[in-house]
């Protein structure tokens, strides 16, 4: 395993930069909040809210995709990157295909998610699209010849969703419980974007623990062969139980899709839900936020306070419990247990924050 440890200097002039006008801007930051962001150049002493990354295999995303850390000043000045503006502050999220046999619990789900990352954005508004069926997707889909379960294509779906995005939106993501496959020649992938146009497509089918195993239930019977353009091979399919990995799995997802909409890179400085990841256990080792970095980047695209950013997240937590929602009568206790280390992680940053 390999610790990057990059010199508090290199760090400060990846936060402040070395342009006198971000540091005047930077300079604008309360005394409470400069602590907070700084924290990052105390990574990897004890007790440190942020962290460095570890290289664990040449298979990890930094070994396998070589390339120019983004730090903030790169972020400010790249002429493609786009920000939210009055007009367009909203993130859409579209599910495709079912989440789930018991319907409450799915829309539970799906709120949760919509929840988490209306908190994340603080200040957005993110809101839910009506569900679609695969069916009214019109996508291609495929048996995988190695795993035997279905994948639908990303283009098609890329395409339904540009027909879909509405006129206020900032971005449009799609997500779904089905794998997902680029093209003919490739077994699978995770999710595929366009960030010109503002839109993903992103899948939690690898998420489920039991994936990988040999009695996965998404399997189908090799004899079956299911003929194009009929849908109804989708009608019941297994879809992963909802449990507090897969929410925070899904959250984390989530967040890094969206987060890359803004134009914020791979984060290559400190260990940070921005972090590539070539792989699940990869996935699983990024913490849930933002090092000061990238958390910089996305506040001045998005114009929050800091405090209120953490605060908006504590409050969603307290909230979870008891939530209704005025069209169904939702009775399932919200799976946080997966999320315990980040509640204590944002009250310390609060903590700093209010001092
Ligand atoms: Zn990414
Ligand atoms: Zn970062």
């Amino acid at each position: 395993m390999k610790v990057i440890q990059r010199p508090v200097k290199t760090l400060q002039t990846a936060l402040l930069s070395d342009s006198k006008d971000l540091i005047k801007l930077y300079r604008k930051y309360t005394d409470q909040e400069r602590q907070l962001l700084e924290e990052g150049f105390k990574a990897g002493q004890q007790g440190c809210l942020f962290q460095l990354i570890t290289v664990h295999s040449d298979s990890d995303w930094i070994p396998a995709h070589p390339e120019e850390p983004q730090d903030f000043r790169s972020f400010w000045r790249d002429p493609h990157r786009t920000s939210p503006d009055p007009a367009h502050n909203t993130i859409y999220i579209q599910t495709i295909g079912s989440f789930g046999e018991a319907g409450p619990q799915t829309d539970q789900y799906v709120q949760w998610l919509r929840q988490y990352c209306q908190a994340f954005f603080c200040g957005l508004s993110v809101k839910l699209m009506p569900p679609v069926t695969v069916a009214e997707t019109q996508c291609s889909f495929r048996v995988n010849s190695n795993l035997h379960n279905l994948q639908i294509l990303t283009g098609d779906l890329l395409q339904f969703l540009a027909h879909r995005k509405p006129k206020d939106a900032f971005c449009i993501v799609g997500i779904t419980m089905i794998d997902l496959y680029p093209k003919e020649s490739w077994n699978f992938v995770f999710g595929q974007a366009s960030l010109s146009m503002g839109m993903g497509v992103f899948s939690f089918a690898r998420y489920d623990n039991h994936f990988y195993s040999r009695n996965y239930t998404g399997r189908l019977s090799k004899s079956l062969q299911p003929k194009k353009g009929d849908y109804s091979v989708f009608d019941g399919y297994y879809t992963p139980p909802i449990c507090s990995s897969l929410l925070l799995r899904s959250c984390k997802t989530m967040t890094h899709e969206i987060g890359h909409m803004f134009g914020i890179r791979h984060c290559q400085w400190l260990s940070c839900v921005m972090q590539g990841s070539n792989h699940l256990e990869e996935s699983d080792r990024r913490p849930l936020d933002f090092c000061p970095i990238c958390l910089r980047k996305l506040q001045v695209s998005v114009g929050f306070n800091i405090a209120d950013r953490y605060k908006v997240h504590l409050k969603a937590y307290r909230m979870s419990s008891s939530y209704t929602s005025s069209q169904v009568s939702l009775h399932y206790p919200k799976p946080t247990e997966a999320f315990h280390d980040y509640k204590l992680w944002l009250q310390r940053c609060l903590e700093i924050l209010e001092k």
